[in-house]
């Protein structure tokens, strides 16, 4: 048996926007912009008692916008990270783009530099992995490194759910929000075991 592979976790890739907190058209620019739905907390409890590492990919272009600083978004990240652990839950990484998109770099969605950062940062086995996001960029990033999908309506873009059968990757799965997608996961776990 390879050694390596035995090794490998699971992990559940995340958006953060639209996915974890709402959404806003006008960016997330303090921690007092940044809200939590009622059920991520109890979603991301669920993933972690499954034994997966719960990791954040996000665009965060409103860095390279100069709307906001990398001391407040870390704030946000750390009062998140806490918030989190206080319920029983754990958030293991997050890796952000601070971008804008002529940058052309290399990590953000759907380019996939920070979801392949994770995977080896974590020696994560993708076989075994999801990725859940509200946007079509979100569906791309993971189904191009080989993760299931899972879109939720929980965005503001809902021109996205009316385009939803055209896309190309489409999700593997749909669900109304966080807290269904990590239902849905431990019915594929439970389903596993039988
Ligand atoms: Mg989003
Ligand atoms: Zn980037």
């Amino acid at each position: 048996m390879d050694h390596q592979n035995t090794m490998k976790t699971k992990a559940v890739f995340l958006d953060r926007d639209g996915t974890l907190n709402a959404d806003s058209v006008h960016y997330i620019k303090s921690a007092d912009e940044f809200h939590l739905f009622n059920y991520t907390a109890d979603a991301l409890r669920i993933l972690t008692r499954l034994g997966y590492m719960n990791i954040l990919i996000t665009n965060q272009s409103a860095l390279g916008r100069n709307m906001i600083t990398v001391k407040e978004i870390e704030n946000i990240h750390l009062r998140l990270k806490t918030a989190i652990r206080r319920v029983g839950a754990e958030i293991h990484g997050i890796y952000y783009c601070p971008h804008l998109p002529d940058d052309n770099c290399e990590c953000r969605k759907p380019k996939i530099g920070n979801l392949e950062k994770a995977i080896r940062d974590f020696n994560i086995d993708i076989g075994k992995s999801f990725f859940i996001g509200d946007s079509f960029k979100d569906i791309q990033t993971g189904a191009a490194v080989g993760c299931r999908t899972i879109f939720v309506r929980t965005g503001i873009d809902s021109s996205s759910i009316k385009t939803l059968k055209k896309w190309n990757p489409r999700p593997d799965f749909i669900a109304e929000n966080l807290l269904e997608a990590a239902q849905l996961i431990e019915c594929i776990e439970r389903n596993r075991d039988l």
